[in-house]
């Protein structure tokens, strides 16, 4: 993962210049520069050995004009404040972009899943949860999953925050699972609400996305449903995808449904049948209609927007362009639908999990899958419109419209005391 520092100045100067755009009064872009809060704490845990191990968890609560904080937690070695908080702020900007009634917050505990057992991990998750219980809450501060945290984990948590509240309290968490509260169409809500907005770019570009060539970076949660609608759904070409081991393809279109067989056997999409191993790097510049990068963060830096061969990018992860990167798209005209619009839709039945929650109901997966259309259609055109009035990109389309909303709660709320 990128060092935290760099990515929260990227996300602090996409506001500065959303402000300057909107001549944003210069109190309230202070307050939208800093988190509102910042919990960090000490997670003493008993290993399995027997051993007393202290980890670091962070909650960071950016802003809540619009509504109670929503947000995922990460576990990952290197976690850090700079990056959780600028991970927070996104949540504000994705929230508002698809009008959700939430503010932004991450969480995150400093610690290698991949090096501990489940029951070590349930302790950390547990002692986590028992150290910020006092500022999450079903209309506070609604956490969810991120990096390698799961429905397990939403779990754990659930089941803390009830036995010390005394109350038994689902709707504190979302990407649950099902058979406790979790909603149907959760776990390929990202990459629906993706493909979706490739969809009415595609539109707008008049390039239909039957037989259109896509490449996507990342096999994994976003990437492989996107992969898997983009071909089920849509007819379209899906000509390279990759994982952290390296990347194929196939300019005729590769099956991901026997991709995933493939990877699921041996743990990588790379050496698949009737394809051509590339690396990560050749995976983002070739010759396709859209590139969706679904991994990590700051991949697509200058030297490779320099060399992208595509109409557009469809931005599946958080932060895969780097603000160098993003200009040179910009110079070469290549579109780049920016990840707070492209990957809403996880938060956007994160939403309706949490609605379903509150009313204790349960809805069918067309009903789900309608919504989330409706909100994604919604956001879109509304960057649209907004890309067009000042003339920007749709990075700064979104953020002028995230931006003008939250600034605006803000300025009805008032500041008090
Ligand atoms: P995941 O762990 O399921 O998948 C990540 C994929 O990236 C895996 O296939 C992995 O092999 C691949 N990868 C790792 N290192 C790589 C490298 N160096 N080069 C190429 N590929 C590499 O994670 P995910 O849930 O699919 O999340 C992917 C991105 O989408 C992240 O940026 C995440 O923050 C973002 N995102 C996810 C959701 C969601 O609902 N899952 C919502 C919004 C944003």
């Amino acid at each position: 993962m990128s060092s935290g520092r760099d990515f929260l100045n990227k996300v602090l100067s996409s506001l500065k210049e959303a402000a300057e755009y909107i001549n944003l009064d210069p109190g309230i872009h202070e307050v939208l520069s800093r988190p509102k809060r910042v919990a960090i704490v000490s997670l003493p845990v008993k290993m399995d050995d027997g051993s007393i191990k202290v980890f670091t968890g962070i909650r960071v609560q950016h802003n809540n004009a619009r509504g109670p904080y929503k947000g995922g937690i990460r576990y990952y070695p290197t976690v850090d404040v700079d990056e959780v908080t600028a991970l927070a702020m996104l949540m504000t900007y994705k929230c508002a972009v698809v009008d959700l009634p939430y503010g932004g917050a991450k969480g995150g505990v400093a610690c290698n899943p991949k090096e501990m057992s489940r029951n070590e991990l349930e302790r950390v998750t547990r002692r986590y949860t028992a150290m910020i219980y006092e500022i999450i809450g079903p209309y506070v501060d609604i956490p969810g999953p991120d990096v390698y945290t799961d429905a397990q984990i939403m779990a754990w948590i659930v089941d803390t925050y009830s036995q010390i509240r005394g109350v038994f309290t689902p709707e504190v968490v979302t990407g649950k699972p099902i058979s406790l509260y979790g909603s149907l169409g959760r776990s390929d809500a990202t990459s629906r609400g993706a493909v979706i907005a490739m969809r009415e770019l595609a539109k707008a570009l008049n390039k239909p996305l039957k037989d259109a060539k896509i490449a996507i970076q990342g096999f994994g949660n976003v990437g492989y449903n996107a992969a898997r609608i983009l071909y089920d759904e849509y007819g379209a070409k899906i000509i390279a995808v990759s994982d952290s081991k390296g990347g194929i393809y196939n300019e005729n279109g590769l099956n991901p449904h026997a991709v995933i067989e493939h990877k699921n056997k041996t743990g990588t999409v790379v050496g698949f049948n009737g394809a051509e191993n590339i690396t990560n790097e050749e995976l983002l510049t070739i010759p396709c209609d859209f590139l969706m990068p679904s991994a990590l963060e700051n991949v697509i830096t200058k030297e490779i927007a320099e060399k992208i061969n595509a109409l557009a990018v469809v931005e599946g992860a958080n932060g895969p362009t780097t603000a160098e990167g993003d200009r040179v798209l910009k110079e070469r005209g290549i579109i780049v639908v920016p990840d707070i619009l492209a990957n809403a839709g996880g938060v956007t039945v994160s939403y309706l999990e949490w609605v379903q929650n509150l009313k204790r109901e349960s809805w069918s997966l067309e009903e789900v899958n309608s919504r989330l259309e409706a909100k994604m259609v919604k956001g879109f055109n509304s960057v649209m419109e907004k890309s067009r009035k000042y003339e920007v990109a749709m990075r700064q389309g979104a953020m002028i419209l995230a931006v003008e909303r939250v600034a605006e709660a803000i300025s009805y709320l008032g500041i008090w005391p």
